[in-house]
């Protein structure tokens, strides 16, 4: 990679190549100038801690965002007023999506706000009982927000319901952004310290709880890798680690399901979230198991079926129900009426289609 860049960069012609030289200068510098700045520190070790953070993860491997040695240069429209094209600086470019456009969709204004972490109305009946997400696509990447193996699950604990999982994280190191997304929340919220909730294309949200620090704002627009924080205990925490998140319309589902911490990588591209995900219950089974879990669910619904239309016949069969003849009667208007036919009524009376009907008697209808 290194050496192929230095080939390309001896055949570009020595202007352009003081420019670039003078760009990542400018860059390097500006770098300098974010970490320099006080951020109101405490302590030197935390302090050194954070700078080092930042000035080692932009050049740590990215699995899932290949990082670019050079430098974005322009961005260029398309047809698609959602896309453009990203020009860098040795003439190599990729399609993006334009985030101003983006970040205008009905998903980052609808049922929005910066003050709480919940934001939804939705009655959990009023979902579908599956709904496919797209995680990631050819326009948007992902990066595990940090890599560690879990040490404390989703589900019930200790009688309360963990609404995420808890990652292994010291005070100082990054905290990355899983997607792309617009932050919806940024600020210190009671038992999750400090909080940052950023809402995904999707639909998505992710929670990064307890940092010590936070590096981004309210509304705004972030690409997945982004440092967003720096790990912390603050609020309701026994010790340093981040408490992750993955909530869908306001509800909290495993997010082992969509993500291997341990190496970091994505379960799925297209993940199917079930309503049953919701249960604090439900937490990640491997796939191989899950078929089998199904297969038990399926019996279940069965057994549930047949259950029900027992109950209906058994309902039915008490049900019986009578009418007093009147004035203009028939077998045919009594068989509308009572959602039956003639000759179910004449069965159930005893009667034929051209008895005459007497004024005042009990017929059985049901
Ligand atoms: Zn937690």
């Amino acid at each position: 990679m290194q050496n192929d860049t230095e080939t390309k960069m001896n055949h570009i012609k020595t202007p352009i190549k003081t420019l670039i030289t003078a760009a990542s200068v400018m860059a390097l510098l500006l770098l300098q100038m974010l970490i320099s700045a006080p951020a109101g520190a405490q302590d030197t070790i935390i302090r050194d801690r954070q700078r080092t953070a930042l000035v080692n993860s932009p050049l740590e491997p990215v699995k899932s965002l290949a990082p670019k040695a050079s430098m974005a240069k322009d961005t260029i429209s398309t047809a698609n007023p959602y896309i453009k094209v990203l020009l860098y600086s040795d003439y190599t470019w990729k399609y993006i999506k334009d985030p101003s456009y983006v970040q205008n969709k009905d998903i980052f204004i609808d049922n929005w706000n910066n003050e709480a972490p919940s934001s939804y109305q939705c009655p959990l009946d009023s979902l579908p009982d599956e709904t496919a997400l797209w995680i990631v696509d050819s326009l948007s990447g992902y990066r595990c927000p940090n890599q560690v193996a879990v040490y404390s699950k989703f589900g019930y604990r200790h009688r309360r319901r963990h609404q995420g999982v808890d990652l292994p994280l010291d005070t100082g190191k990054p905290v990355y952004s899983a997607f792309d997304g617009k932050v919806r929340l940024a600020k210190y919220y009671k038992g999750y310290g400090n909080l940052v909730i950023i809402r995904h294309e999707n639909g998505l949200e992710t929670f990064y709880a307890h940092l010590s620090k936070i590096y981004v704002q309210d509304n705004q627009w972030i690409s997945a890798g982004t440092i967003i924080g720096l790990g912390g205990s603050t609020g309701h925490s026994t010790g340093p680690h981040l408490h992750f998140e993955t909530r869908y319309l306001g509800y909290a589902f495993d997010p082992e399901w969509l993500i291997d911490f341990e190496s970091g990588t994505l379960r799925h591209r297209v993940f199917v979230l079930k309503k049953k995900h919701f249960n604090a219950n439900s937490r990640y089974v491997p796939e191989s198991e899950e078929e089998e879990h199904d297969i038990e669910d399926g019996d279940t619904k069965d057994k549930e079926e047949a259950a029900r239309k027992a109950e209906e016949e058994r309902k039915a069969a008490e049900a019986v129900q009578y009418h007093t003849i009147r004035q203009g009667d028939t077998l045919g208007a009594l068989a509308v009426k009572y959602h039956t036919s003639v000759r179910t009524l004449c069965r159930l009376n005893g009667i034929k289609e051209t008895t005459i009907l007497q004024l005042g008697k009990k017929l059985r209808v049901k």
